[in-house]
């Protein structure tokens, strides 16, 4: 049996294994292997990360912001130091191409930690003053303790999305990673150390979803809960929190349109990101555009090139620097989304492309890896082009006028990310206001700017991350009216 790593959880400024002393095994998705183990851990871990955080949570509060700030660039410069062995490391966990980890995830989430630890020294509380001489400041005050619950498929880098600013805003915090990849988390925790953050400020706690996220949530500790994940979950736990009227940011699944007009230029750039919008990361990223809509006038000559392209990806080793798609997360969502492709089948969709599993061979040979997909065919209302699959499948689906394109954009209880390809700016300028998403790219796509808001509407969110937002997020206002005498 090869050696398996052991990851620890972070309490109070210790590395240790979980209370009951149980484990879960961590796979590499490129073979399938068992290569790591991170604490089972249950109620007792959270409690005790929980009265860690509480305890640190005063003196972090009163910590100039220079401190707290200083904390966080020096662990971005920590996470940089490693970037190499960091992006190893998050490609074995997650099946994604080293490549990608190293050029993303890793990249991100420096950039994170850097952002919140500059944000949090621009900004202000506010103050007004009124006609009769009054002042009024809002204060904007830590919570507490925080709780941050985040996915598999960006590790580090939506870790670090929610940590950073809680941190940066004077909270403590207990965060989960996804337990079927804690990796990166769990080096973070050592790096955490490193930097010099004191005990307790940053709690990890390795575990399920049903065991740790939830005590997490039921907790009355815990003051806030930023969420990344599915729907279901993140319903879930709205209704455990809501009635506790616990502050929550819930960033959910998507459905997300990429709409192409019949004016688009049809150059090498755009279409190469068109692609990469749909099969990135294996088609796991939120934001992916899963439902490529394209007007009827130019579906064929669209159509014809976007195909060629897409056939041209290469799914291999995602320590290849040549595989331009790794292998899919788990053997659980391989066959959600074989089983998602093969539901395409059964509604009477044609498969262009792609459509069946893909075995590298070699060190690879028992990974779970799929062929890039491209489906067409399908009405709207079709489970295909409703449900989430999170995986390399795209549907191609032809429009007629602005209008069409507008009602089957919509046509979705999701509304994360839209992305709009046309050269018309007065077209892009009238649908984007029309498109229930709460991203719209125009001819471009996951382009990035750290001071916006982000986040979804409909089933795909609600609150806001990002910027200021994320500092009001983990902030309580408190109005103080000062009267003069
Ligand atoms: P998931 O909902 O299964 O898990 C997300 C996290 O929640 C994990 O850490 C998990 O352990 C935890 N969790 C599970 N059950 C819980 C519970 N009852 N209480 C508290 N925590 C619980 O999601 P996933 O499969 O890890 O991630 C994929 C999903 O995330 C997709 O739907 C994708 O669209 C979504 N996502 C959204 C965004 C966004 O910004 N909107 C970004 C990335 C991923």
């Amino acid at each position: 049996m090869s050696k398996r790593m052991p990851l620890a959880n972070l309490i109070d400024g210790r590395l240790q294994p979980a209370a009951g002393a149980g484990v879960l095994d961590v796979h590499e998705p490129a073979t399938g292997q068992v290569f790591a183990q991170c604490p089972a851990s249950t109620r007792e871990d959270v409690d005790c990360a929980i009265a860690a955080a509480r305890r640190a949570a005063p003196a972090w509060a009163n910590t100039p912001v220079e401190e707290r700030a200083h904390l966080l660039a020096r662990l971005a410069d920590l996470v940089e130091a490693e970037l190499e062995s960091l992006a190893a490391l998050e490609s074995r966990d997650n099946g994604k191409p080293v490549h990608v980890a190293r050029s993303v995830d890793i990249p991100r989430a420096i950039a994170n930690l850097r952002f919140f630890a500059s944000a949090i020294m621009q900004w202000a509380s506010e103050s007004h003053s009124g006609r009769s001489g009054s002042i009024n400041i809002t204060l904007r005050q830590p919570l507490g303790v925080v709780g941050c619950i985040s996915p598999w498929n960006l590790p580090l880098y939506l870790f670090t999305w929610k940590i950073a600013p809680a941190l940066a805003a004077g909270n403590t915090v207990v965060a989960k990673p996804s337990e079927i990849t804690p990796c990166t988390a769990a080096r973070l925790g050592e790096l955490s150390i490193a930097a010099g953050f004191p005990a307790g400020v940053l709690n990890i706690v390795h575990g399920t979803g049903p065991e740790v996220g939830q005590a997490m949530v039921e907790s009355p500790l815990v003051k806030a809960i930023s969420f990344t994940g599915s729907t279901m979950t993140g319903s879930a736990i709205a209704q455990t929190a809501a009635p506790m009227f616990k502050k929550l940011s819930l960033e959910m699944g998507g459905k997300n349109p990429a709409i192409v007009f019949e004016d688009f230029d049809f150059n090498e750039a755009s279409l190469a990101t068109i692609v990469r919008s749909g099969f990135a990361n294996q088609g796991e990223i939120c934001l992916c555009g899963s439902r490529l809509l394209v007007q009827r006038s130019i579906y064929a000559r669209f159509r014809e090139r976007y195909l060629e392209k897409v056939r041209a990806l290469s799914v291999g080793d995602p320590q290849d620097d040549r595989s331009d798609l790794g292998a899919l997360v788990s053997r659980a969502h391989f066959d959600k989304v074989m089983k998602a492709i093969g539901k395409a089948r059964e509604e009477g969709g044609k498969i262009s492309c792609g459509g069946n599993p893909v075995r590298p061979g070699g060190r690879c040979a028992e990974g779970w890896f799929v062929e890039p997909t491209v489906i067409e065919g399908l009405e709207s209302g079709s489970a295909t082009n409703q449900q989430e699959i999170f995986g390399p499948v795209v549907s191609l689906m032809p429009f007629e006028d602005d209008e069409d394109a507008i009602r089957i954009a919509n046509d979705t209880e999701y509304g994360l990310a839209a992305s709009l390809w046309t050269n018309d700016l007065g077209r892009a300028q009238r649908l984007s206001s029309r498109l229930d998403f709460g991203i719209v790219w125009i001819n471009c796509w996951m382009n990035r700017d750290l001071r916006t808001p982000f986040g979804g509407v409909k089933n795909s969110g609600i609150g806001r991350e990002g910027g200021v937002d994320a500092l009001r997020f983990f902030t309580e206002p408190k109005n103080i009216c000062i009267e003069s005498r």
